[in-house]
């Protein structure tokens, strides 16, 4: 449809709907999603010309002409569609493992709510698998809260999301730790003693650290002495080898562990002194579970470049992997490091304050 029917339609049902007057705001904000390939300017002068003409007709004469559209309406905006785009691979037989891997650091929020919906909907779609994995190794900076199974369940639950599978990183270190010797075997690993600033300003020049060309040998006794912390916290991580010279300068040699001294996780009872970052603990598990297809923010797309190392190396395929944008809620806190400092320090009443984007705090609001 063109835009100036579009528009006449539109301005039609706005002024049936508004004693006769249509509203040039509503028409603008209705036309650009409709066209969203037409500028502002460009849609301005046919809005205006359009609500000039149906506000100087009669009462009886937009009702005629809003009946005659009924039904008519296309409400979507063109390049949108109904439901899930299919996926290629998909339809050609391949299986949907899907999963939602927050870090349990908070409860789920808003933010997170697009990732679970579609991964969950698009393994429904094909009769695939929902996981829903706790990425809970990080007993330092963003710890695990407690009841995070309970928690997520209720308000995966809210949504009609069953996971078919449940997981916590935290049960797997073992499983970590021998992808870990496995990498320090392939020599594509190496345990490094660089203080941060130093490493910092060799990775800026693209050149190596005296840690990486030493034999492997080395590094799986050095790995040990991490592991019986023999090695303090800070003084070492492991790092994985990937171009010293890629252009973004996180990439080069990415950390894949580190030591936390006397952790404290709501679960895990056994002092475990090696921590995978999450970047290698995804990959890996992500590997290990199957999951063909992965649905996750914008700021998440560099971790196929980072992860895709390891993959290679190991010689496992990379999972399909789309990205959305940052998701904000006008006047709401998704930040789950920000709502948690808040409630620390009193600001916010809990998990459930209603100025806070988290679902039971929206749940709490009386949405459905
Ligand atoms: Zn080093």
């Amino acid at each position: 449809m063109n835009i100036e029917e579009d528009a006449y339609r539109y301005a039609v049902k706005n002024a049936f709907e508004h004693k006769g007057q249509a509203q040039i705001g509503a028409l603008i904000g209705k036309l650009k999603a409709l066209h969203s390939d037409k500028d502002v300017s460009e849609i301005m002068p046919i809005v205006t010309e359009t609500v000039k003409k149906v506000n100087s007709m009669s009462a009886a004469e937009i009702e005629e002409a809003f009946k005659d559209f009924e039904g008519g309406y296309e409400l979507k905006p063109k390049q949108g569609r109904e439901g899930l785009a299919p996926l290629d691979w998909a339809e050609k037989g391949g299986k949907v493992v899907t999963r939602f891997a927050p870090n349990p650091n908070g409860p789920a929020h808003l933010g997170h709510a697009r990732a679970f919906y579609l991964s969950y909907a698009y393994a429904k779609m094909y009769n695939g698998k929902f996981i829903l994995r706790f990425e809970d190794t990080d007993p330092k900076v963003k710890k695990p809260i407690e009841n995070a199974e309970a928690l997520f369940l209720s308000d995966l639950g809210w949504f009609g999301i069953k996971p078919d599978e449940i997981y916590f990183a935290s049960d797997r270190m073992e499983i970590y730790y021998e992808y870990m010797r496995k990498l320090i075997e392939l020599d594509k690993a190496y345990v490094c003693f660089c203080e941060s600033e130093k490493w910092r300003s060799l990775t800026q020049e693209k050149k190596a650290c005296p840690h990486r060309n030493i034999s492997k040998e080395k590094q799986l006794a050095e790995f040990e002495k991490m592991i019986s912390n023999e090695t303090k916290e800070g003084e070492a991580v492991l790092r994985i080898k990937t171009d010293l010279d890629n252009p973004d300068p996180s990439i080069r040699d990415w950390w894949v562990a580190r030591i936390v001294d006397s952790p404290k996780h709501p679960r895990i009872k056994k002092e475990y002194h090696v921590w995978p970052s999450y970047m290698f603990q995804s990959a890996v598990d992500d590997y290990l579970m199957g999951v063909t297809f992965i649905l996750r923010g914008q700021e998440h797309s560099q971790n196929q470049t980072k992860q895709e190392y390891l993959c290679k190396y190991f010689g496992w395929g990379y999972p399909h992997a789309v990205h959305f944008g940052r998701m904000s809620a006008e006047g709401m806190i998704l930040s789950t490091s920000k709502i948690r400092a808040g409630i620390e320090s009193g600001e916010y009443s809990g998990w459930d304050d209603i100025r806070i984007g988290t679902i039971q705090a929206i749940r709490r609001r009386g949405f459905d």
